[in-house]
């Protein structure tokens, strides 16, 4: 192509002003308004002006229309991308239960009531309704935190890494916090138990070796300047074999007869035990209470499934001493996170959090009502999908994930239903389900396209069924 062909192209570039007289600009135009419109059509004739101008030469000739249709499915496309680059609700097909890309925990309904029919408005956050004066902020979470978990008190900040950070800065700064080496973990998302310490201002003692440390490696450690124990639950990390580690009562006798703290960053926060679902070694938190710490930290958002938060509960002139640290000022949480949480916790009271908070559920789901479920679906879709014979659906076994900072070897069996297509190859189909609405997030194994039904709600099935019928 010449020179002149090439100029000769783009004088058929369309013009902003065309692009934004087009039906798609039109649609797009009532959700985007009008300046960012312009600044996207903007975008996109720049974006064709550079393709053309480094379209090898030979190349072809476009027509005005032709160009034209061009700018408006670009338009399309690039509109899509940005509304998906926000926050979106996805159907999680993976298996995956406490899946941190897509927001660990779903909340149960009455977490969600709470949200919109509480939170969302005025509401009393510090206010008393029963002396019609001030109140204090979050009372009920703690009131409700101390009850569960049989601590003193309570306090919630905006993550576990803000909870343990406050902590290890209010009771250890200064001095030394004694550690097991085999608890100087990371745990996903850069956390890393080393960096906070430092950060807090608290020096890092490691004692014993990486798969075996004993209640005298920590005696030895412990001086004039150690201010606190801490044990960090390893989470999504596990040594086996030849292991050993003091239990929690051991390290609260130590503490108390030396007369420095125990803590515990317990992570996953399991509210009862969980063991027969297949996590034996979480740590219940009531249980570390018992045991004798003086603190413990835990996720608000992993198997307590509510919202993310930190959730700190100990001893009473501890926890007190850390909520009037100007710290937690900083990292306190909001009225919305107090609103869920609330009903989180109310589930675990009532005793219900099995039936209520969907991250129990499904880790209790069985593999008879998955299987009941999973041939039940399959069979809804072979019958109703009419013309789309494409698509194959096969049952089989499998492996869910609880993820989300629990032990790895947490792998619940369940059943899969196994997807294939004629005329898609399994990626192909991986794509077609993320870009439905809702997208569909599934996983690919072997060449095939993977659901478990473990992590679709109920009320989801029938939009996944839908979707699947008109693929
Ligand atoms: C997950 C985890 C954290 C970090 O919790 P976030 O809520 O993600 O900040 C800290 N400590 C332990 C032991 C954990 O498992």
């Amino acid at each position: 192509m010449s020179k002149h062909d090439r100029r000769e192209n783009l004088r058929l570039l369309p013009s902003v002003d065309a692009i934004l007289q087009t039906a798609t600009a039109a649609r797009i135009r009532r959700q985007s308004g009008a300046k960012h419109l312009t600044l996207l059509a903007r975008a996109l004739t720049d974006a064709l002006r550079r393709e053309m101008l480094g379209e090898p030469s030979g190349d072809k000739n476009y027509s005005r229309e032709e160009l034209l249709a061009e700018a408006e499915k670009n338009l399309e496309k690039l509109w899509r991308n940005e509304r998906n680059s926000g926050l979106r609700r996805v159907i999680n097909a993976t298996g995956v239960i406490v899946h941190t890309n897509l927001g660990r925990a779903p909340l149960s309904d009455e977490a969600v009531k709470a949200l919109t029919e509480n939170a969302a408005r005025y509401c009393t956050l510090e206010y008393d309704l029963t002396t019609g004066e001030r109140g204090r902020r979050g009372a009920r979470v703690e009131n409700l935190l101390a009850e569960l978990t049989g601590a003193d008190d309570a306090l919630v900040v905006n993550n576990c890494a803000a909870a343990a950070f406050l902590v290890l800065t209010v009771l250890a700064r200064g001095g030394e916090a004694v550690i097991s080496r085999g608890e100087l973990v990371e745990i996903g998302g850069d956390f890393r138990i080393p960096d906070v310490l430092e950060q807090s201002g608290a020096r890092l003692r490691e004692v014993g070796t990486t798969n075996r440390t004993r209640v005298s490696d920590y005696e030895r450690a412990v001086s004039e300047n150690t201010k606190l124990i801490l044990r960090v639950h390893p989470s999504n990390y596990r040594i086996v074999g030849f292991t050993h580690a003091p239990a929690l009562c051991e390290l609260a006798e130590l503490a108390r007869e030396k007369d420095i703290l125990l803590y515990e960053d317990a992570g996953s926060g399991a509210m009862f035990d969980l063991s027969r679902y297949g996590l034996t070694d979480e740590p219940v938190i009531s249980d570390s209470i018992r045991a004798g710490a003086d603190v413990v930290t835990f996720s608000g958002d992993k198997l307590l499934g509510g919202v993310q938060s930190g959730l700190i509960v100990g001893r009473g002139e501890v926890v007190e001493k850390i909520r009037k640290h100007p710290l937690y000022r900083a990292l306190r949480v909001d009225k919305l996170i107090y609103a869920a949480l609330e009903a989180t916790l109310e589930s675990f009271r009532r005793e219900a959090a099995v039936q209520e908070i969907p991250v129990l559920k499904m880790l209790s789901a069985t593999i008879e009502q998955l299987k009941t479920r999973s041939s039940g679906f399959a069979e809804k879709l072979n019958k109703n999908r009419g013309a789309n014979k494409d698509l194959k659906i096969e049952i089989a076994e499998g492996k869910s994930v609880v993820g989300g900072g629990s032990a790895p070897t947490a792998q619940p069996a369940t059943i899969l239903l196994a997807l294939e297509h004629e005329r898609m190859s399994a990626a192909e189909l991986e794509e077609t389900l993320r870009f439905s609405n809702p997208p569909i997030i599934t996983r690919i194994l072997d060449d095939v396209v993977l659901i478990d039904l473990r992590t679709v709600s109920e009320s989801e099935e029938a939009e996944l069924l839908e979707i699947l019928e008109n693929i």
